[in-house]
């Protein structure tokens, strides 16, 4: 299935909150969930049945789906494999997200949205336990360092995305030292470092029909 190329807004727009995929416009008065918060089409402004059962469900798998960027396919394959560990699947589902690399070069504050993330990865300027991954979904393990790659330090981008993302922090499980420009897994992410709001289980409850 082909990654989606239209204008990403119309993503926040259908599901009516902000995802984040556009970075420094996001924080914005020119975001367009602020400009006019109802789905995208001719129809949007129409009144439309509430939602309820198993279009609630969809619309959650939806919205975690394209917060992250991820494929319907490979999305399905991350719920196979937590639906297989020992933990609880939504959870699991979450952590496994949470662990792509991408997302925690996002986290880190090297990018301001996934979507920069995963182009930094795949570029080749990221590093993990010292070798170079360009692997956007590459899942991180506890204790392994992510660092920028030396021959990278200088890219414009990330200079400008550190500026960017200078107030955000870092989530718990992650280290990150600005200057050195590289960090550390401190442990794998647990359900309550998810700090979007996300109801996983009607997930687990679409995937189970
Ligand atoms: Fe979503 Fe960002 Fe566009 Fe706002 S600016 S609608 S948060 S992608």
């Amino acid at each position: 299935m082909a990654r989606y190329r239209e204008a990403v807004c119309r993503l926040c727009r259908r599901e009516g909150q902000k995802l984040f995929l556009k970075g420094q416009r996001c924080m914005t008065d020119k975001c367009a969930i602020e400009k006019r918060n109802f789905p995208p089409g001719q129809h949007g402004k129409a009144r439309r049945p509430k939602t309820v059962g198993y279009g609630l469900q969809l619309r959650e798998k939806q919205k975690v789906r394209r917060l992250y960027g991820i494929q319907e396919n490979q999305f399905r394959n991350y719920f196979e494999k937590a639906a297989a560990s020992k933990d609880v699947t939504g959870a699991a589902l979450l952590a496994m997200l949470e662990r792509r690399l991408d997302n925690v070069v996002y986290r880190m504050g090297l990018a301001t949205s996934r979507a920069e993330a995963r182009q930094l990865v795949r570029h080749g300027h990221i590093g993990v336990a010292g070798r170079r991954v360009n692997i956007p979904g590459f899942q991180v393990a506890a204790g392994q360092e992510i660092a920028v790659m030396e021959a990278s330090r200088n890219l414009k981008a990330m200079a400008r995305a550190l500026d960017l993302t200078s107030h955000r922090g870092v989530p718990p499980w992650l280290e990150f030292d600005r200057e050195q420009m590289k960090g550390r897994v401190v442990s794998l992410p647990r359900r309550e470092d998810v700090n979007f709001p996300i109801q996983e289980q009607m997930i687990v409850e679409l995937y189970s029909k």
